[in-house]
Order: structure tokens, then sequence, then C-alpha cells
């Protein structure tokens, strides 16, 4: 049977139905329904003000490549300019060949790259180094703890570093929904609080920081990169199947399949939370080392890196933060102080 007309332009036989519509559209007719819905949400949200210089987390991944891509084309009407920022976590096997993605894009595209690596910002730490620490006698299962503590503060370095004013990630709707979902499973209420909305304002000096795809589904990313032909890595970390948010991924499938309107129920949920007044924390500070915004005496970066040097680094996750956190009250001067860069 011949596929039906395109829905919106009729000419064109249709390529595919979006998967939360049912919409039969031809590939031109999505990849344009698909940027207004990206430029509607970045207008709506007032994330991206003309003029704004924009720092895009490049990973070489689908996502990332879709957002560079889409903001690409939308940034003569947004008035904005962009800068891809790729962070090298130096992982053995993997960063090597997705940051030569990132480099053909930035070629392809015409855009300034910056690289950051870990190994130069954080003393020369890097994931690899801390899977072999963190690993004790077998695999280590909290790779992307560290990894994902690090690569914000990272990604934020390679922002500055090109004078942006605004950070994107690629985040879709169903990586938030995981996140969501992670952080009721951890019972992490204070990142649950603070996990809605579509970025975050600019806190304690970081600079603004949104997710323009966080209302599209993983599904409709794909179809896009494949439709607009965006050459991308495909591969997983190594350390990925170790990561929680494995489990959460399946879990969500399983939901997703009995429930489709799940991933999205679940990003919105994350917006309407509000903790009870009793179980609000703290304002945060300053961290004492490198005056990046904290809950605690230390940010999570200084206390991960802290707990890395001393040679006991599971001494920064859960309880083991409080211990850490008195320490770092009297030594707010160790070398690491220098080594992190200051906010
Ligand atoms: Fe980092 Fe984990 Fe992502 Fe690998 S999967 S890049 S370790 S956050």
């Amino acid at each position: 049977m011949p596929a039906p007309p395109c829905a919106s332009c009729q000419a064109a036989r249709a390529a595919l139905r979006r998967p939360r519509s049912g919409q039969a559209l031809c590939g031109a007719c999505f990849c344009a329904a698909f940027e207004a819905e990206v430029l509607h949400t970045v207008l709506a949200g007032h994330l991206l003000p003309p003029g704004a210089v924009v720092a895009v987390g490049a990973s070489g991944g689908k996502d990332s490549t879709v957002l560079a891509h889409v903001l690409r084309e939308l940034a003569p009407r947004l008035g904005i300019s962009l800068h891809l920022v790729a962070v090298d976590e130096g992982i053995g096997g993997y960063r090597d060949a997705a940051l030569a993605a990132v480099r053909r894009q930035a070629a392809r595209w015409d855009l300034p790259l910056q690289v950051v690596a870990y190994a130069d910002l954080f003393g020369g730490w890097t994931m690899d180094a801390v899977a072999r620490s963190t690993a004790g006698a077998g695999r280590s299962r909290s790779c992307c703890t560290f990894c994902g503590v690090l690569r914000r503060r990272a990604l934020e370095e390679g922002a500055r570093l090109v004078g942006a004013t605004h950070v994107v990630t690629g985040h879709n709707a169903d990586d938030m929904a995981e996140t969501v979902l992670m952080n009721f499973l951890r019972g992490d209420t204070g990142r649950l609080a603070r996990g809605g909305g579509l970025g975050s304002p600019g806190e304690g000096g970081s600079l603004p920081r949104c997710r323009p795809l966080q209302l599209a589904s993983q599904k409709e990313v794909v179809l896009y990169a494949h439709f607009r032909r965006l050459d991308y890595f495909s591969e997983e970390c190594v350390y990925a199947p170790e990561a929680f948010r494995a489990h959460a991924r399946d879990l969500l499938k399983r939901l997703e399949a009995a429930r489709p309107s799940v991933v999205l129920d679940l990003v919105h949920s994350a917006e309407r939370l509000a903790l009870a007044p009793a179980a609000q924390p703290a304002p945060p500070g300053a961290c004492t080392r490198c005056g990046a915004l904290a809950s605690r005496a230390l940010c999570q970066a200084c206390a991960l890196l802290d707990g890395l040097d001393r040679g006991r680094p599971r001494l920064a996750i859960g309880k083991g933060r409080r211990g850490l956190d008195e320490d770092a009250r009297a030594s707010a001067q160790s070398p690491r102080a220098a080594a992190l860069p200051s906010f």
C-alpha cells in the first residue's frame, strides 16, 4: 500500500508518523515542524535572548549534534552566535572518536570549537584514572556520578574561555524523564526540586544554562538526524552499562509501552514539584575552595576531587560528605584549591 500524502504539504508522500501525534509527514515537513517546536521552546521560555553568545555542549552524539544543527538554522532568527564546546573526559577507546565527529561538525558548519580536557582542569585526573580509583575489586559503578559533576564544571570553564553568555546542552525529553525517575528512586529531593524547568538562570556566578530539546522525544531527535543526514557518533561510552541510569532507562521503556505519554508526564511533573517548607535545603553559599555555588562547605566538584586525591574516592559520595565538609572548612587553601578554576 502506498504511503499517504504528507498531512502538511499534501504534495509529497509521508515518510513517517510522528511518534506522539501520529501525524503522517514527509521528511522535509517533519524537520521544519521539529525546528519550529524548538524555536517555540526557546522563545516561550525566554531561554536565549538576542545577542547571546551560546556555548553548545558538543559530545559528537546524536543529541548535541541535532541541537547544534537546529540552533545554527535558528541563529539568524534568534539573533544569537554559537560556539561548540567539547569536553575530553579522558576515556580511552571512546572519546577520541567522538571528538573527531565534533571536529568534522565544526568544520562543516563553520562553527568555532573549543575543547577542554579533564586532565588539564582537574589536576591530571581523567575518567579512566577515576574509574581505576573507584573500581575496588570489580568494575566501577560510580563513574557517571563523578563524570556528571566534572563535566558540568568543564563545560562551564570551556564556555567562559570562548566568552559565552549562555550554555546549552542536548538533553532530550527521555533524558530528563530518566533523571527525574533516578532522583525519585534515590530519594534525592534536592535535585528533584532543582531539576524542573528548562534550565537554570545562572546562580552564584555560573552562566545561565538551558536545554532547548527538553520537550523533544528521543525518537524524533533520531528521526531529525536521519532526515537531515547528520554525521554523529553513535557508540555508547564504555562506562555507561554500569550506570544506574541504565536501570532507569529500562524501567522507563517498560512504562512507556504501557503508557506512551509517560516521558512527558514525568518531565512536566518535575516542573510542578515543590518541596514542603520543612524539607527545603538551606540557601546555597560559596564553595570554600573555588567559590562555586555549594550547598555544603565544598561544591560537588571540589568534594569529589578531594576524595580522589586522598585515595578515598567514596568519601565524597553519600554520607562521607559530612566529614569532608568539616575538613574543608579547616583547609580551604589546599593545593587543590589552586587546581580548580575559581568562580
Ligand atoms: Fe561520563 Fe558516564 Fe557519560 Fe561515560 S556514560 S561520558 S562516564 S557520564
